[in-house]
């Protein structure tokens, strides 16, 4: 594909690119923020874009956190929006539970493997669950647990999915219970297979890394929720109404954001260089995605005049 194009600091084609965009998807960590440092000049070329009539909307993997959380945290960050700004992995897998899937009654329970931001938009969209925080699966395994799932006397007959994402709690209890619903034939969802987490220097497990004893010991993999899967795009288009062709998805990883918004076929991606990857990584022949745009930072786009 074309070399992307250098939206260098000094404003050359600036105009002309958010000129092209409606709507702009952001990524938040390693793009808005790294950890809890906002970087320089990110809430003034934000509230740029939206002066300029321009939707902002930020979509994030994180399954841990509620849309209602990220409005928190993007607010100590200086950076105001409202839960309709928000896009999650947890949100997007409720929406698909909730208006995709339409399971029949009697079938629609979810068995929830993650924190309370999952339970929270689980509860948004109406879909009813077990598993999550429930502190009765925070323990160790018994025999009478073994002798209870193997005949099926512990598993709740409504269950018809297994939803797994990010859960600090996560245990043999919770990973057993879930294979004995998959074996019973419950639909297998992750909120994203994200593999570490991006802040500390990737040292800690994502929510990719928890499903692997699912995804091994069934024998079948997930479907995911969370970028770049092309089932949350459709979840993006069907709530905000998108217009692909004007919309660009501003990321700093190739294999989750830029992959996200070419396969979506979006009218633009837009690389930043102040997160994971630089641009080493798609100017190697058998790169994962290339974007279409790339700026050293986010707040090169405020010189538009
Ligand atoms: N999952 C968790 C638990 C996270 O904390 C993060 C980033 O903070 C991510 C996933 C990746 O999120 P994003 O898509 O915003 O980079
Ligand atoms: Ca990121």
């Amino acid at each position: 594909s074309a070399e992307p194009k250098y939206l260098t600091g000094n404003g050359q084609g600036i105009k002309e690119f958010i000129d092209k965009f409606d709507t702009f998807l952001f990524d938040c960590d390693g793009v808005l923020w790294s950890g809890d440092h906002v970087y320089e000049g990110v809430p003034e070329t934000l509230e740029l874009l939206r002066s300029k009539g321009k939707r902002t909307v930020f979509v994030t993997n994180n399954s841990t956190k509620s849309r209602q959380d990220y409005v928190k945290k993007l607010a100590n960050m200086g950076i105001e929006c409202t839960p309709d700004d928000v896009f999650g992995s947890s949100y997007s897998a409720s929406i698909y539970i909730s208006r995709i899937l339409k399971l029949p009654e009697g079938k629609n329970k979810v068995f929830a493997i993650g924190e309370a931001g999952m339970e929270q938009e689980l509860a948004s969209e109406g879909v009813p669950f077990i598993g999550g925080t429930d502190p009765a699966m925070r323990r160790d395994v018994t025999p009478e647990d073994f002798a209870g799932l193997a005949d099926g006397s512990l598993l709740d007959p409504e269950v018809g999915v297994v939803l797994c994402g990010l859960d600090f709690h996560i245990n043999y209890l919770k990973l057993i219970h879930g294979l004995h619903y998959l074996r019973k034939g419950a639909l297998f969802l992750a909120t994203n297979l994200d593999s570490t987490l991006p802040m500390h220097k990737d040292l800690f497990l994502g929510a990719g890394s928890i499903v692997i004893p699912l995804t091994n010991a069934i024998g079948r993999e997930p479907l995911a929720l969370g970028k770049p899967s092309q089932a949350m795009m459709d979840a993006v288009e069907g709530k905000f109404q998108l217009d692909r062709a004007r919309t660009c998805m501003v990321g700093d990883r190739l294999n989750t954001d830029i992959k996200f918004g070419v396969e979506g076929k979006l009218g633009g991606t837009l690389h930043v260089l102040t997160g994971v990857n630089s641009k080493e990584d798609w100017q190697k022949k058998d790169a994962i995605a290339v974007p279409s745009f790339y700026a050293d930072k986010l707040s090169d786009l405020r010189d538009c005049a």
